[in-house]
């Protein structure tokens, strides 16, 4: 696949991109995004692409929302810039928060605002940790994250992370980070193994390793209820419910990483809701801003507050915090993100385009090469195998999944592959006819890679 740039300017790209091959990037360039409008983004050359992946499941509002620009560049006129530390607040983080707490799925008492999925996981890493020792209970934290998870890259996240990418060459996964069962029924249940008995078999499985550690040593699950990156795994019948009992079985708190599900992807206001969970925490980005400019959040339940805010108190002050969390413009445009949200009912449009998207998706199950097509809401997945009987998958090295993408791309098509997984979630204000629109461009892209794989 060639972009529409001269071998010049390839050469003079100066970025150095994340999740790219570096070699053959040298090859192809970038593809230079140079603007957008509604769901569409445009190329340098002007072709215009349905975006649908929400860019990095982020931009649920589309491009263009001319609200959350003159929400920015007010902010930026009254105060550009301002910091929460030692006893000061600005009119944004205050109302974003308040916000958030008003919004969120189960009771929380208090927000800490941060500036990247990352972060704020990262945030929600360190006042566990916290609370485990306010609590004298200095011994009881260790984590369980699941295999496919995503929860950030930075070097305590990248851990959390169980994705073999984020950890190979990095020396991770840290060994401290327990690792459970990812619930992809389809690739990981027994021959015959029916969703709740797997969900069943899963929550046993995660009781037998708080065991096996120790429960006084295990503080925390870390959980997205739909799992992005790792293939758009949703969960399957009575999972959270039954992960939910051996959890507060053994007290070890839950965190909801709703940095996707967050704000209307699920068909809920939080994947937490769609699922059933009860988190301890929950952290928030991507949707908070619509993308826009960086921010997320970290909510904390009552539960996690009151043993920090003795500690912090005890020693004298809270000893975290970034510069830019809760960045002034930023929080504005999460508040006029969360209002608009509330005035157009994205929840309503969602419950309306959704069946669309995933019926859409359904009609390629009986594709030769589609193995599985799954989904809730306005995110889901196709993945492809080599022989849909077997369930066999194919030959990394093929790169079909990639292959896929790129096809997409030149039918004017913007996706992303996890594996052979290809995951679509638009942004959330897509209608019915750019639904559709997506996926005759799809199925275009689709039967490119059939004739090569066939072919080959
Ligand atoms: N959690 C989830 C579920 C995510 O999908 C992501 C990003 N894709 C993150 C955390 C990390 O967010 P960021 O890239 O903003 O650090």
């Amino acid at each position: 696949l060639s972009h529409n740039r001269t071998l010049s300017e390839r050469d003079r790209d100066a970025v150095l991109h994340p999740y790219t091959n570096p070699i053959r990037h040298q090859e192809t360039g970038p593809l230079v995004i140079s603007r957008g409008e509604g769901v569409r983004v445009f190329d340098d050359s002007g072709k215009d692409y349905i975006e649908g992946l929400a860019g990095l499941w982020c931009t649920a509002l589309g491009w263009g929302e001319e609200r959350l620009v003159a929400a920015a560049s007010e902010q930026m006129r009254r105060l550009p810039f301002y910091h929460l530390f030692g006893h000061k607040a600005h009119d944004p983080a205050i109302e974003l928060c308040e916000r958030l707490l008003a919004l969120a799925p189960v009771p929380m008492s208090k927000v800490f605002l941060t500036g990247s999925g990352s972060e704020a996981n990262d945030t929600a890493l360190k006042l566990i940790r916290y609370r485990a020792n306010a609590l004298g209970q200095p011994q009881k934290k260790k984590v369980i994250a699941r295999d496919r998870a995503y929860h950030g890259v930075t070097l305590a996240t990248s851990s959390l992370t169980g994705l073999a990418v984020n950890h190979r060459s990095f020396d991770l996964p840290d060994p401290a980070v327990l690792r459970a069962a990812c619930p992809h029924h389809y690739r990981n249940a027994r021959p015959g193994e029916s969703e709740e008995d797997f969900s069943t078999r899963l929550a046993a499985e995660l009781e037998a390793l708080i065991l096996a550690e120790g429960p006084d040593t295990v503080a925390a699950f870390f959980a997205e209820p739909v799992m992005g990156a790792g293939g758009v795994i949703v969960p399957p019948a009575g999972y959270f419910a039954k992960i939910q009992a051996v959890l507060d079985k053994y007290d070890v708190l839950l965190v909801a990483d709703e940095v996707i599900c967050g704000f209307g992807r699920t068909g809920k206001m939080f994947g937490t809701e769609t699922f059933g969970l009860r988190p301890d925490i929950i952290t928030v980005a991507k949707g908070l801003s619509s993308g826009y400019l960086p921010i997320s959040a970290v909510l904390l339940s009552e539960k996690m507050v009151a043993p920090i805010v003795a500690e912090a108190g005890r020693i004298g002050t809270l000893g975290h915090g970034f510069t830019y969390g809760g960045h002034p413009v930023s929080a504005a445009v999460a508040v006029e993100t969360l209002k608009i949200y509330a005035e157009r009912d994205i929840l309503a449009h969602v419950g309306r385009v959704g069946p669309r998207l995933q019926d859409g998706l359904r009609g390629f199950a009986n594709h030769p090469l589609v193995g599985e097509v799954r989904g809730v809401g306005l995110i889901g997945a196709v993945e492809l195998v080599a022989d849909k009987a077997t369930k066999a998958a194919f030959d990394p090295a093929r790169g079909v999944g990639a292959a896929l993408v790129a096809r997409a791309q030149q039918h004017g098509l913007i996706l992303r592959a996890m594996g052979d997984a290809v995951a679509f979630a638009p942004p959330l204000v897509i209608s019915e006819d750019e639904i559709a629109e997506m996926l005759t461009r799809f199925a275009r892209a689709l039967a490119d890679v059939t004739a090569e794989v066939i072919k080959i």
